[in-house]
């Protein structure tokens, strides 16, 4: 190690080391300088970022090393920590995706081709796609104002003979009303299902989602509140429901080569697990942190709608999301061209509209769905945020408003 130099050397334009962004190699100490420094870019917000440390990779080594990779223990430990963490206890079952865990939630409670699931058009496209893959028929209906999510005067207008369930969903992690559709289901004898993918954490009155529906599912993609790789988490209210899942996640099989019923292969490898294992001691904090984050926004935000919470309503922010009432579209690029600030548009089509599922729906009108996709933009909210990046978003967001009005 002798006459080896462990200062890093001094950047030749700014006599410090190269700031972030500056990807050139510095010349030697006292060398030529062989190019113009240009500005420092500001560092880029990004909409989401999955937080994945030591303890993470240290999981999965610890897997790896075992030399025992499917599904196995880890699932088995992941399901039961994430049962007693999020659904008081609930039995849940563990899949490869959540699109997988709400495919198979229906299949298991029974909908099938003929039926009808009522379900909202403003979500991602894996909520209507799950129905249709069943063989029933998604009916989207609109959405309250406020929350984003169900409104139950349309469910209960949208339901028929043919109502198999209804499958509400808690989108950006604002828990939808519940109280109102557990009513409705009980009055027409129809069930309920929750799409909770976005809604780790979330309650009504201290009622946790997850444990409103006959099932409920949880999406651990990486952008999620908390993470597996892929993956997803079905929580289900009876043991029958459990067993069934598990029947279809695994070729039909409860005992090996004895196929019950004609399943699937859904299976969440351990690897996958051991990561959740480890993002389940941290999700709690990270939810904390969001929910200020949020309550910043809120205080400080000028020239945007701030997102409502209903009464009782315990609110996640998987998306921190704003409506922007003129020339959406310019404003998100604003905020990204101009000030670096990465926002989202969940979603800018509402399933109703897509070429895919759109023949589920001929000449349907949904007139809050609409302008919603129109209007929606979400902020940054993520943990890792700074306090010097939220006061950022604030002054861009300002800035962006004061300018477009
Ligand atoms: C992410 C998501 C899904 C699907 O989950 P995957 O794990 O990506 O398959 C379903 N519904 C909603 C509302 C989602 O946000």
């Amino acid at each position: 190690m002798s006459g080896y130099n462990r200062t890093a050397p001094a950047h030749p334009a700014l006599g410090t080391t190269p700031p972030r962004g500056d990807r050139r190699i510095p010349a030697p100490s006292g060398g030529p300088r062989l190019r113009e420094v240009t500005p420092v870019p500001v560092d880029f917000i990004p909409p989401a970022k999955p937080i994945i440390g030591d303890d993470e990779r240290e999981a999965v080594d610890r897997v790896l090393r075992s030399g025992m990779v499917a599904q196995g223990p880890e699932v088995a430990a992941f399901e039961q920590e994430f049962g007693d963490h999020f659904v008081n206890g609930r039995a849940s079952v563990a899949v490869n995706s959540g699109t997988a865990g709400l495919h198979l939630g229906l299949l298991a409670a029974g909908v099938k081709a003929g039926d009808e699931v009522i379900v909202p058009s403003f979500t991602f496209a894996a909520t209507g796609n799950s129905v249709a893959l069943t063989g029933a028929t998604p009916v989207f209906v609109d959405i309250e104002p406020e929350t984003f999510t169900l409104d139950p005067a349309a469910v209960e207008a949208a339901i028929t003979p043919r109502t198999r369930g209804i499958l509400p969903v808690h989108l950006y992690g604002h828990p939808a009303r519940m109280r109102e559709l557990s009513a409705i289901a009980e009055k027409h004898g129809v069930a309920l299902y929750e799409d909770a993918a976005q809604a780790h954490g979330a309650a009504l009155d201290g009622q946790p989602v997850g444990t409103f529906g006959e099932f409920a599912m949880f999406s651990l993609y990486p952008t999620k509140n908390m993470t597996s790789g892929e993956g997803g988490m079905v929580t289900v209210a009876t043991p029958e429901l459990a067993r069934m899942v598990k029947l279809l996640r695994n070729q039909g099989m409860e005992r090996q080569y004895e196929n019950e019923v004609v399943g699937f292969n859904a299976r969440m490898t351990d690897i996958h697990a051991a990561i959740g294992r480890v993002q389940l001691t941290k999700v709690d904090a990270w939810t904390q942190t969001r929910r200020e984050n949020a309550a910043f926004l809120d205080a400080n935000l000028q020239g945007v709608v701030v997102p409502p919470v209903a009464d009782g309503a315990r609110h996640v922010y998987h998306q921190y999301t704003v409506r922007v009432l003129d020339d959406r579209d310019g404003f998100v690029k604003a905020l990204k061209d101009e000030h670096q600030v990465g926002a989202g548009v969940y979603y800018p089509i509402p399933n109703h509209r897509l070429p895919s599922l759109a023949p589920y729906a001929p000449g349907l009108d949904l007139p809050v769905t609409e302008v919603a996709a129109s209007q929606v933009v979400s902020l940054p909210v993520h943990p890792s945020l700074s306090s010097a990046d939220l006061d950022r978003i604030v002054a861009a967001v300002g800035a962006v408003a004061k300018a477009g009005a």
